[in-house]
């Protein structure tokens, strides 16, 4: 063998070094259980959180990564301190998010930090041309046109971590653009499937977190409950998959083993079953073109002596109407169903509003907020901020 060949193939079977945008959350957490399962394969070269310095220091001492950031700054000297007997650097601040998910060696950066605080870091790692395992959907569904080019431009792919958007990926597997007729993606319908709209005025934060089939942070939890989840999904697909929002549809599947379909010109429809775990998906962007072995639990066909389908109800989840209706419009429409929905969540789970106002503060910013056809990163960034400030103002009203 060659020294050439030796030098490739141990190239090739070098340990893929990756960033994690959002360590301390449920999709960072799950990450590194795939990294621990896979020692030989993968390494968790840097690692961030936003304010929870006392995970982040336990996983820092448990994954030993070369960089650690918080970005909550008043955290910082507790973490520095905390890890002072090892080797790895600390920063903090926005900026060293940045900063991470562009090094040089980083082979993969996995965005799971949650909202539009993921958009900066994400573009950042882009420009670095590196492969982006993109759990944070907030980045397409703000600024999906803008992120498609700079992939492009920037030759850095975008592997899919949302569990129906991999199911798509994996059903496209072999096939050519122009074969696809539509994307169906399938929605668990979340714990207020079967409720009324009455019985929808009185739900309480503690029951829209309880989401029957998948444990998440709060933020995508709440989505699931109005639905705006499945709306963001769409977004994700579109501008993933390059397929117009005509072309994709949401049919509620309520025990998620079928996490998204593909169906073809000439009528063959592809799915991807699984049991409802993220590992999986997490693990094949990190893999990918490749499949590594998992102990995850496997799919029984005992435990499911039937699957069933519906259409989503536009009347009792208005949310999934607005997505539509903002990708219909283009420009900043999805930016601003993003900001106000982000002010809304956080407000329901504060108890300071009920749940039926989420989508009608939504749907009002929508609708009054600066709209921009053609956005550069700066109206992006602007029109954010609006909204927040116009949703804010609505609060009161409630
Ligand atoms: P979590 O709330 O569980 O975790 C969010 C992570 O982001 C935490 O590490 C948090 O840090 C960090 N973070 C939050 N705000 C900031 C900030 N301003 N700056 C830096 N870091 C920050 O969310 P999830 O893991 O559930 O979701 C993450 C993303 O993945 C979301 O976009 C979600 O839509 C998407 N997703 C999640 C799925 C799931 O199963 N959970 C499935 C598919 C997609 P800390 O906790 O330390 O403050």
């Amino acid at each position: 063998m060659s020294r050439t060949t030796r030098f490739l193939l141990s190239l090739y079977n070098m340990k893929k070094k990756i960033t994690i945008l959002g360590s301390t959350g449920s999709i960072g957490t799950q990450a590194l259980d795939v990294i621990e399962q896979h020692p030989d394969a993968f390494e968790a070269y840097a690692l961030t959180a936003g304010h929870n310095a006392d995970l982040l220091i336990r996983q820092a001492r448990k994954y030993n990564p070369e960089f650690v950031v918080i970005a909550d700054k008043t955290e910082y000297e507790h973490v520095r301190e905390a890890l002072a007997n090892l080797p790895m650097k600390v920063y903090a601040g926005p900026e060293a998010l940045c900063e991470v998910a562009s090094l040089d060696c980083v082979d993969i950066v996995l965005t799971a930090m949650v909202g539009f605080a993921g958009l900066r870091p994400t573009i950042a790692a882009i420009k670095a041309h590196k492969t982006i395992a993109l759990a944070n959907k907030e980045t397409l569904v703000v600024a999906g046109a803008l992120i498609t080019q700079l992939c492009l431009e920037n030759h850095a792919p975008i592997i899919p971590v949302d569990s129906e958007h991999s199911a798509i990926f994996q059903c496209l597997m072999g096939a050519q653009e122009n074969e696809i007729e539509k994307l169906i993606i399938t929605a668990s319908g979340g714990p207020f499937r079967t409720f009324t709209y009455e019985q929808m005025r009185s739900v309480t934060p503690q029951q829209a977190l309880n989401h029957p089939n998948w444990h998440m942070g709060a933020k995508i939890t709440i989505d699931s409950a109005t639905m705006m989840n499945k709306g963001f999904e769409v977004t994700e697909a579109r501008w993933l998959f390059d397929v117009t929002h005509d072309r994709i549809q949401v049919v509620v599947h309520p025990q998620s083993v079928i996490h998204s379909m593909v169906q073809f010109i000439d009528g063959a429809v592809m799915a991807q079953l699984g049991t409802p775990d993220m590992r999986l998906p997490i693990q094949l962007a990190f893999s990918y073109p490749n499949r590594l072995k998992s102990n995850n639990e496997r799919l029984s066909f005992d435990h499911y002596n039937t699957l069933t389908f519906e259409n989503p109800d536009p009347e009792r989840f208005p949310c999934l109407r607005l997505a539509y209706e903002a990708l219909r419009r283009g420009g900043t429409a999805s930016c601003l169903v993003n900001a106000a929905n982000e002010v809304a969540n956080q407000a329901f789970r504060d108890g300071r509003i009920p749940f039926l106002a989420i989508p009608d503060i939504i749907e009002q910013t929508m609708e009054n907020g600066a709209f921009t056809t053609s956005p550069d990163l700066d109206d992006y960034f602007e029109s954010d901020k609006e909204a927040r400030i116009k949703a804010t103002e609505l609060l009161a009203s409630y």
